[in-house]
């Protein structure tokens, strides 16, 4: 089976050697072991990196055929290198895998995600099974991200980044998303398909420096939950329900202390009208966004169904067709 591995790139020209070696390694192995074919790749995706990472790449290219390249224009985020590298394999492998360049996701994994694809699944993925080589801040933050997920109603695979096998079909079903704002973990899960998981052992990032500091993956975050989940905006509407509830009961009390003679002049209907405009505007904003919110889910013009197999007994041609055919 060909496989290609897709590794997106942002200035990694410290880490690109080595990971080159060790990949170029590991492909000899699995084609040694009869397990992916020689037409496998290495497509490095150059997300409009500022360093030699391009050239270190297109030398990579020359030396050896294994290596393949892509380069974006410009930068444009993890996400939609990843998905360019996706779509550029797509087209001449059975099979992608996506794994990042600093060799974080362990190379060694692969040979499990190929054996699951011989067995039949079409996603798998790689789920770390520790956080120990992370620092505290960055395990609690990323584990928080997972929690706050599933708690906003966003479907993610709980430890699972971008280490992931994907078949060609899987792949054809992906294209047919076309939204903008990508959360590739969001969308994976909801394209279908057997699936199943690998764990793997987190490394460090054995040189260079991150590239998502803290400010990029809080939009992360906030690009997964927008793009995948209605809860806030139910969130809003539940508010607004309460509050106006509560302006009922408020409205009772302002009748009770007017009635009784303790009021200012002007305070009960000023008191009263705060709470019910309040909470009636809360309700009205919830129910603008759940148009909204649909409008939105229009636009993205998702897939509503992807086949995975079909049983059909074909019509019986008429023989008169047969007889034209010949
Ligand atoms: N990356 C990218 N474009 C960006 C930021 C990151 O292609 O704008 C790549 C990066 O080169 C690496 C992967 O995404 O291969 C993951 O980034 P990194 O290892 O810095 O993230 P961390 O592991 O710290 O979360
Ligand atoms: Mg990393």
């Amino acid at each position: 089976m060909i496989l290609y591995l897709v590794v997106p790139c942002y200035n990694e020209e410290a880490v690109l050697p080595e990971t080159s070696r060790r990949l170029a390694e590991k492909f000899q192995a699995l084609e040694a072991a009869g397990k992916i074919s020689p037409q496998s790749r290495v497509l490095f995706v150059d997300d409009g990196s500022k360093d030699k990472t391009w050239s270190l790449i297109d030398e990579l290219h020359h030396r050896d055929h294994r290596f393949g390249g892509v380069k974006l224009s410009r930068n444009r985020g993890h996400q939609n290198a990843l998905l360019a590298g996706l779509m550029t394999a797509k087209e001449h492998c059975d099979a992608a895998i996506s794994m990042d360049a600093d060799l974080q996701d362990d190379i060694n994994a692969i040979d499990r995600m190929v054996d699951a694809f011989a067995e039949g699944y079409e996603v798998v993925y790689g789920v770390r099974s520790s956080r120990e080589t992370d620092t505290f801040f960055k395990r609690t933050t990323a584990q928080g991200f997972y929690k706050f997920m599933k708690l906003m109603g966003v479907d993610i695979v709980y430890n699972h980044a971008d280490f992931r096998l994907m078949s060609r079909r899987a792949l054809e079903g992906l294209s047919q998303y076309e939204e903008v704002n990508l959360f590739l973990r969001g969308i994976v899960p909801l394209i279908g398909y057997p699936s199943t998981t690998v764990e793997y052992e987190r490394g460090e990032r054995f040189a260079g420096e991150s590239k998502y500091p803290l400010k990029k993956m809080l939009a992360f975050a906030f690009d997964g939950i927008t793009s995948f989940s209605v809860k806030p905006i139910r969130w809003v509407t539940g508010l607004g329900f309460l509050i106006f509830m509560a302006s009922i009961l408020a409205l009772v009390y302002i009748l009770v202390v007017k009635l009784l003679g303790f009021a200012v002049a002007g305070w009960s209907a000023t008191t009263a009208s705060i709470w019910m405009l309040g909470g009636l505007q809360l309700l009205s904003l919830g129910v603008i966004g759940e148009y909204v919110g649909k409008i939105y889910t229009e636009v993205k013009a998702r897939p509503r169904y992807l086949i995975q197999a079909i049983n059909l007994m074909p019509e019986e041609p008429e023989r008169g067709e047969i007889q034209d055919a010949k």
